[in-house]
């Protein structure tokens, strides 16, 4: 899911959270802010010092109950997600854990995921909310819920968010986590999905299992979305600039990206015959239009998990990235 439109410019704040070794002795930690130009817009250095009376140490005596859905093979050598409960109450905890083995079971269906599996330790947290839902603006619906998420984000009525992080990551504190998948106890289509912050995605609408896969993409590998509105365009990939999703390219720097993958004889970019429905016979190029641009902008292959709901795989460099990914959090050094 993209952001899709600005409405107006103004300065607003969010609150965010990162997530960094505790230090061991005083450090200076800087966050840069930068534009779709990658200039760097604003900047903030926090000094952390490890002996401050006022950091809260939370997560260490209780946390939020928790139940293992997958160990990994290696508890040392994994990567660890957490499942988190958006808008169920105590009493619908059962249907939580259902829905988190339904997620669970379509993320590993996907290549290379199925293939590293062992790779992966995943937990499901019962963050009970007060109400049922999730909050729903454009039909005056506020919920209570553990996050407070909502539709409407930016005024799109499908972007589903939370802007609580600190609430999420209370709810994670002394939990095994690095990667968030947040379900939605809704049956509204919507879902959105932040790279290193969280996936959050609809539990209970039909499209639910390939959301959730399309939005992880997002959240763990950076992927960025392969499709545009073909009514709409948005300025999000100067055409001047390389993007740095590893499935986008404005073939300003292809050589960074998949060239290597592309078979000889293969012309760039890509024009794709639309009467050509067998996946095998379709070709790794460079294919518009994708990031939000008809033109200017492209993919890597024909159909991909993040293009579309109804294709059933990643493409091949999506694949790739995601392999490396896995590769990087889990190599034995
Ligand atoms: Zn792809």
């Amino acid at each position: 899911m993209a952001i899709v439109r600005h409405l107006q410019e103004q300065y607003q704040a969010f609150e965010n959270v990162f997530l960094v070794p505790y230090p061991k002795d005083t450090v200076d930690i800087t966050v840069d802010l930068r534009d779709n130009r990658r200039q760097i817009i604003a900047s903030l250095t926090h000094t952390v010092a490890p002996g401050d009376i006022l950091i809260r140490t939370i997560g260490a005596e209780s946390h939020t109950p928790y139940e293992t859905i997958q160990p990994a093979a290696d508890p040392e050598h994994c990567i660890h997600i957490a499942y988190v409960a958006e808008g169920y109450t105590e009493s619908q905890m059962d249907s939580f854990i259902e829905d988190c083995k339904t997620a669970n079971e379509a993320l590993f269906a996907h290549e290379p995921f199925k293939t590293l599996r062992s790779k992966f330790n995943i937990i499901a947290v019962k963050s009970p909310s007060h109400d049922s839902g999730t909050s729903e603006p454009s039909k005056g619906i506020w919920k209570n819920t553990a996050l407070h998420s909502n539709f409407d984000t930016f005024y799109s009525d499908r972007y589903l968010t939370t802007l609580h992080l600190k609430d999420l990551h209370n709810w994670l504190a002394g939990t095994p986590y690095e990667h968030i998948i947040v379900l939605v106890n809704t049956d509204k289509y919507g879902g959105g999905g932040i790279l290193n912050s969280y996936n959050l995605s609809m539990t209970k609408h039909s499209l639910f299992k390939p959301v959730v896969v399309h939005e992880f993409g997002h959240s763990f590998a950076g992927l960025g979305d392969e499709y545009a509105y073909g009514y709409e365009q948005i300025p999000m990939y100067p055409h001047d600039i390389e993007p740095w999703e590893p499935n986008l390219t404005t073939l300003v720097n292809f050589d960074s990206k998949w060239k290597d993958m592309v078979k000889k004889g293969t012309k760039i970019p890509t024009t794709f015959n639309e009467t050509e429905k067998k996946m095998e016979k379709w070709n790794i190029g460079a294919y518009e239009p994708a990031g939000y641009s008809m033109h200017g902008v492209y993919r890597p292959f024909p159909d991909c998990r993040m293009r579309t709901n109804q294709n059933p795989e990643f493409c091949p460099v999506c694949r790739r990235a995601i392999t490396r990914l896995i590769d990087f959090y889990t190599e034995k050094n």
